[in-house]
């Protein structure tokens, strides 16, 4: 509505970033230690540029697609509303699972891109010439996302990019976005290995 503050921000500001969650139940419960447990679904995002719909542009388009009738019945009713279009954007859309129950793996994520944006390309990669195969990454990694071999490989629909494989890499064979002090790198290791790999 032009009335409404969101209007002018997103007249102004010509961006925005939408997401959505549908999960199986509405609220997570939490384990004995507090920690919280997320009943699976479904989550997307997608961020990019608006710009605003003139009302003869919907009209016509609700002539041709019935989808869009209830948004002219609606600026019928309320004329102090307006639509606006997001033309060019980038996400994300996975599946969770993060308990692990149904799947084998607790996320599977598909990146996308429309008009003139693009995603940025994120997670980690394992360069093979320094990979020694030790297998430290599969054993911190609770994503099943590090593929075992040699060298071992990371499968970027199921990584989480936390980071934990980067951490505790022996021969700084993991390649990070953001690459941490190599101090801290190896101090968030040695938490990483504690809490994941059993003596
Ligand atoms: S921890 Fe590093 S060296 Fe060891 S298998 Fe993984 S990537 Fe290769
Ligand atoms: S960043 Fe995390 S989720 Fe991704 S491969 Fe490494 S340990 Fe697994």
């Amino acid at each position: 509505m032009k009335v409404k503050p969101f209007y002018k921000q997103l007249a102004e500001g010509k961006t925005l970033s939408v997401c959505s969650l549908v999960t199986d139940s509405s609220a997570a419960t939490a384990d004995e230690s507090g920690l919280p447990i997320f009943p699976g679904g479904f989550f997307i995002r997608a961020t990019g540029d608006v710009k605003e719909m003139p009302f003869s542009v919907l009209q016509k388009k609700a002539n041709n697609n019935e989808k869009f009738l209830p948004l002219v019945k609606d600026i019928k009713r309320y004329p102090t509303m307006t639509t606006f279009v997001m033309h060019s954007f980038y996400g994300e859309v996975y599946s969770y699972d993060f308990e692990n129950i149904k799947n084998g793996h607790k996320i599977e994520r598909v990146r996308f891109s429309f008009g003139d944006k693009k995603f940025i390309p994120s997670g980690f990669t394992i360069q093979p010439d320094k990979c020694i195969s030790c297998g430290t990454c599969f054993k911190v990694c609770t994503f099943n996302a590090i593929i075992p071999g040699n060298p071992y490989s990371i499968n970027p629909a199921y990584c989480d990019e936390c980071g934990s494989c980067y951490t505790v890499c022996p021969s700084n064979a993991v390649i990070p976005k953001n690459s941490l002090l190599e101090e801290e790198r190896q101090l968030l290791g040695k938490q990483v290995k504690a809490r994941y790999i059993k003596k």
